[in-house]
């Protein structure tokens, strides 16, 4: 189901145009507007789930169909060596889009480590 409001949904449904890495039944992914490393992919479920708070068992399969996306597109992008998978959630989160999202990113060492 789509949000009429949502930034993500118009983006899957081609209503506002995105750079597409990959696409299939659940999942979309495409490449993030402000890169913050060379591999920069953004990684959302077709269903509107607004946040990892929001996963619950009715919608945990999109999630899993993510994962499953991550590991193709990073190999599909080269990142032999590596990556890092981030999902912001809510405001100390720092989370902007409220459609739940994967970042993936990687192409360089990365240094920053929260955790
Ligand atoms: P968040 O801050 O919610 O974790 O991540 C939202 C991400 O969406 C940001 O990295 C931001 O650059 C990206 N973003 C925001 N608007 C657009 C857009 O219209 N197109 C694309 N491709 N990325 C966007
Ligand atoms: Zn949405």
């Amino acid at each position: 189901m789509k949000d009429q409001n949502c930034l993500f949904c118009k983006i899957i449904e081609g209503d506002i145009p995105s750079s597409k890495v990959y696409e299939d039944e659940y999942v979309y992914a495409f490449r993030d507007i402000n890169p913050q490393a060379p591999v920069h992919v953004l990684v959302v479920p077709k269903e509107h789930i607004a946040s990892v708070d929001a996963v619950d068992p009715g919608n945990s399969a999109y999630v899993a169909k993510c994962f499953e996306a991550i590991a193709k597109i990073a190999k599909a992008e080269g990142l032999v060596s590596g990556y890092r998978v981030i999902s912001n959630c809510g405001e100390d989160g720092g989370q902007t889009v409220m459609h739940l999202h994967f970042h993936i990113i990687g192409g360089v060492k990365l240094s920053e480590k929260i955790v």
